[in-house]
């Protein structure tokens, strides 16, 4: 028998997992495959909201249901202590000899395969097959070249195997769970995953005390973005203790800003669509303003933040004329917190505390520049407000 060994931790398991186990079976020609949902890593936690290794272990067996050769397989959770591959393949093929067995892996982990535990011996045991998702010719070369010294170095055996599917990622797909509107997953998988609320689904992110929405909020964040959210809320809670709104409020308008920023094109028309939204057209080329829409709607449904919050998120990226007092903090605090570097910043930081309209009136003027050197178009309600803050500012500002 030719058994492939899929191993991952499947945290959810989605289309992209089970169309990819229809094709390594197709492609490899194999008479199995094994599903082998990895246990909890040691040292470090699961997103926010993971179910534990047996409840992943179900989600997989419901998945992969409908895949006729592929098995879904324990060995990894019933191991005590830290799991490594060779020992799965040494049970594996000792308890099937004579079986031909195939380590599906994807790119990154097969150019790190090297420092894996005993890689002889695991190159021993079974062929190697790597699966190309679309990454760059760049990198595939190096696959294709590690790929040569293996074969010399170990005598290992790679295959490599074209996947066609479009790339999906398990973070992505817990995101949109937690936004309320799932793709790319099995019908009865969702339904498992709504009973039991995890992924942070259901109502469970309604009005969380501070703490909690910002570790919530933290962990639906692009790593990258994650200090420009802290260092926000941070600005715009000083803001408002300085201007007299409710600092808390501005913090939690802080922390939420951009929370559906790492969403794709897609994703955020997906939220319009599921939310009952229609974009303008405006925001149809200018896909980056959707954030702020997408965002409002999931402050306001999904986190049941008050209309203050919301309507701050909502004119956060282009203002508007006659901004609320909290639209204009999060809208400065956004443009100047810590973060922030660009030249003239500085004396934003500092007009900020005098006159908070003059410095919405520079952000928003720089701004303009900004989109018309680009030679893009503007935004309408930045129009309107540069025009309005202008008017606003032109008696106390030098030109
Ligand atoms: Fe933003
Ligand atoms: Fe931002």
């Amino acid at each position: 028998m030719r058994i492939g060994v899929y191993g991952g931790s499947f945290n959810p398991p989605h289309t992209g997992h089970v169309l990819a186990a229809a094709e390594l079976i197709e492609k490899l020609s194999l008479d199995r495959l094994l599903i082998v949902p990895a246990a909890d890593p040691p040292h470090k936690s699961l997103a926010l909201g993971s179910p534990g290794p047996y409840d992943r272990l179900a989600l997989c067996t419901t998945a992969f249901f409908r895949v006729p050769k592929a098995r879904v397989c324990d060995l990894e959770l019933r191991r005590e202590g830290k799991s490594y591959t060779v020992d799965t393949l040494a049970e594996l093929t000792e308890a099937n000899p004579g079986d031909e067995f195939f380590l599906v892996m994807g790119t990154d982990m097969f150019l790190s395969f090297p420092t894996w535990r005993e890689p002889e011996r695991i190159a021993a045991l079974a062929a190697l097959a790597v699966v190309h998702r679309g990454e760059s010719a760049g990198i595939w070369n190096r696959v294709l070249e590690e790929a040569e010294a293996l074969r010399e170095r170990m005598r290992a055996r790679i295959v490599t195997v074209d996947n066609e599917c479009v790339p999906i990622s398990s973070t992505m797909v817990r995101r949109m769970l937690a936004f309320g509107a799932p793709d790319c997953l099995d019908p009865a998988v969702l339904e498992l995953i709504r009973q039991n609320g995890w992924y942070l689904t259901g109502d469970q992110l309604k009005q969380l005390p501070y703490e909690a929405l910002r570790e919530v909020s933290l962990a639906l964040h692009d790593e990258k973005r994650r200090a420009h959210a802290d260092g926000t809320a941070e600005t715009a809670f000083a803001l408002a203790e300085r201007w007299g709104a409710d600092p808390e409020t501005a913090r939690r308008a802080g922390i939420l800003h951009d929370i559906t920023k790492a969403l794709t094109e897609a994703e955020q028309l997906r939220l319009c669509r599921e939310y009952g939204m229609s974009p303008t057209e405006f925001q149809y080329e200018n896909p980056k303003l959707l954030h702020a829409v997408t965002g409002a709607a999931v402050a306001e449904r999904i986190f049941g933040e008050s209309e203050d919050v919301v309507s701050a998120i909502r004119w956060h990226t282009t203002g508007r004329a006659e901004m609320s007092l909290l639209e204009k903090i999060l809208y400065i605090a956004d443009y100047m917190e810590p973060n922030r570097d660009f030249p003239g910043v500085e004396l934003l930081r500092e007009l900020v505390w005098q006159d908070l309209d003059a410095a919405i009136f520079r952000g928003l003027e720089q701004s303009v520049r900004h989109v018309r050197a680009k030679g893009c178009v503007l935004d309408p309600d930045s129009e309107k407000a540069w025009h309005y803050y202008q008017k606003l500012t032109e008696r106390s500002i030098e030109p």
